[in-house]
């Protein structure tokens, strides 16, 4: 069934800015933000432990099945780090934001992350780990992935320019 809203996908590695972009556009906008590691957290959506890292390790299909009939009412935000576990059929837009080597690395350790994490999710950042991903997920559709640079407060308003005109031309179908 067609959606009379548009589900837009804001994926990349922590501390790119997913969550601070996804406020800032469901304020701007009729989309839901769906903060999924926070739904993880709370719903307990894992079925494993990393211990040297010391989180969660989210279970694909606890997650979808959280996440499915919020995507099929329409109007989502969904702001995680992931995207391969998702189905095409349920997203319009892909867009995955992306920060320099040093401002990830400061915005992480202002966070307070353990130098391990903060060493791994930099890594992430270099080899564009999030945007491979969604790439290979996605490759074989029609879904736009769109990259967009996330450093400064220019290039927030800039995506947010961007993706609330997408949601306002959205059209079903
Ligand atoms: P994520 O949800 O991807 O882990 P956050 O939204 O929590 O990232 O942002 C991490 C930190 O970076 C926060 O302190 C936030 O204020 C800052 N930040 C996010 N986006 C920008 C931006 N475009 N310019 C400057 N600082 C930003
Ligand atoms: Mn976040
Ligand atoms: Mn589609």
């Amino acid at each position: 069934m067609a959606r009379s809203k548009p589900n837009i996908l804001v994926t990349g590695t922590p501390g790119v800015g997913k969550t601070t972009f996804c406020e800032a556009l469901a304020g701007s906008t009729q989309l839901q933000h769906l903060e999924v590691s926070k739904m993880v957290r709370e719903k307990r959506l894992y079925k494993e432990w990393d211990d040297e890292l010391d989180c969660s390790i989210f279970d694909e299909e606890m997650v979808y099945d959280a996440l499915e009939p919020l995507l099929e009412a329409g109007g989502c935000l969904i702001d995680f780090h992931s995207s391969a576990f998702l189905d095409d059929g349920l997203l319009d837009l892909v867009v995955v934001l992306r920060a320099d080597t040093s401002t990830l690395y400061d915005r992480l350790e202002r966070r307070h992350y353990p130098e391990s994490k903060v060493k791994q999710n930099v890594e992430a950042e270099i080899f564009q780990t999030c945007l491979d991903e969604a790439r290979e997920a996605f490759e074989e559709t029609e879904l736009a992935i769109w990259e967009l640079p996330h450093d400064t407060e220019e290039h927030m308003q800039e995506a947010l320019e961007r993706v609330q005109e997408f949601a306002q031309s959205y059209t079903p179908g």
